[in-house]
């Protein structure tokens, strides 16, 4: 089912948590809705669902207008972060209550229920109370109740966050399986970025209640519409530097170091400018644009070397390839790979290149 929603907004008091906000999550994708705290991604969930009313705006199911109806006639599954299972019934009586309200026959609710528990891994704990399961697995009931009801649209709300890090790594491929197996359009808040970009098919950044970016979690990566966005992806973080443009070069701001980037003419003499490149862009001994930088630190992760440099009085991140050799206070050229290396307004965060 595909969702469309057209300049949706939502107030409380004073706060715009939802500012005039547009997108279309196409039938049977993954939207993650990305972005840090309060910057209106649940708002945006809860109002999908009809949990909560829209201030202003419209949504779409298939065409049809669902703004005002109520959640259970949207057809929507719903899994949130606490789970929220019914703690005095097994697992198989709580996948089963969503069809029960429906007044399914009990014969076949529970061939359902089971089916289900089947797609999320779960039938082997079915007569377990919640309290008997792991997180994971809680989180498995969570997903085949919210499925139970053949929902066109499922709604899962930081569904990963209280599970450990081999957990949520394990379980967000679940939920990537699961979502291809049933088709679901799917949408899913996080706040985690690499959670995020690991499984959806496209990624909406928020900043304050508005996208900064809807896209393909790679076009988001090697594409970003603005700093907001260069910056709220990536691990390790993207490196910056903030400086001045002189003569078409960058000067880092307190003139320790130049680089002779050949800034487009339309990017005027002495603008305040961020110069952004993430760690896998440098490059030892390159031919082009280059700087002469000491070696601070390295790392050794698994199989890639991060070294830190100083660049004039920055310090920055790269990845070094396994063969190079660098002593710490090494003296050495890097440069940078053309793509992954951008320039933004530093005021506005406008991207230049
Ligand atoms: P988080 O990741 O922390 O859950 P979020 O991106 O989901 O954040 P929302 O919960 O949607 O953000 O909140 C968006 C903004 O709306 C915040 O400023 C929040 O304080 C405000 N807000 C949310 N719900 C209410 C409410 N019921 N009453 C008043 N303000 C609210």
């Amino acid at each position: 089912m595909e969702i469309n929603i057209n300049n949706l907004t939502k107030k409380f008091g004073t706060t715009t948590a939802v500012n005039d906000l547009s997108m279309t999550v196409e039938s049977g994708k993954l939207v993650a809705l990305l972005g840090p705290s309060g910057c209106g991604k649940t708002t945006l969930l809860n109002m999908i669902s009809g949990i909560i009313p829209s201030t202003t705006g419209q949504i779409l199911f298939d065409g049809k207008d669902v703004t005002n109806l109520p959640p259970d006639r949207r057809g929507v599954g719903m899994v949130f972060q606490n789970y929220a299972l019914y703690p005095h019934m097994t697992v198989l009586e709580n996948i089963c209550f969503p069809l029960e309200i429906k007044k399914i026959p009990k014969k076949e609710r529970r061939e359902r229920a089971m089916e289900l528990a089947k797609l999320v891994h779960i039938e082997d704990f079915v007569k377990r109370k919640p309290a008997q399961l792991s997180g994971g697995q809680q989180q498995r009931v969570a997903i085949a109740r919210a499925l139970a009801k053949n929902p066109d649209i499922l709604l899962l709300d930081e569904p990963l966050s209280n599970l450990d890090a081999k957990l949520r790594i394990e379980m967000r491929e679940e939920i990537r399986r699961i979502q291809r197996d049933t088709n679901v359009t799917t949408i899913f808040v996080t706040h985690d970025q690499e959670e995020a970009s690991s499984i959806a098919d496209s990624v909406a950044l928020f900043k304050l209640g508005e996208i900064q970016q809807y896209e393909s979690p790679n076009e988001l990566y090697d594409n970003p519409a603005n700093a907001f966005v260069a910056d709220f992806l990536g691990a390790p973080p993207i490196n910056k530097l903030y400086g001045v443009v002189k003569n078409r070069k960058f000067v880092l701001a307190d003139e320790s170091m130049t680089l002779d980037l050949e800034i487009p003419h339309s990017v005027e003499d002495g603008k305040q400018v961020l110069l952004a490149f993430r760690a896998e862009t440098i490059r030892m001994n390159p031919e082009k644009v280059s700087t002469s930088a000491t070696v601070k630190e390295i790392y050794t992760l698994g199989r890639d070397k991060l070294a830190i440099f100083n660049l004039g009085t920055k310090l920055v991140r790269g990845y070094v390839g396994e063969d190079i050799e660098l002593a710490i206070g090494e003296r050495v050229q890097v440069g940078f790979k053309q793509k992954g290396i951008f320039l933004f307004d530093a005021e506005t965060g406008v991207r230049y290149f």
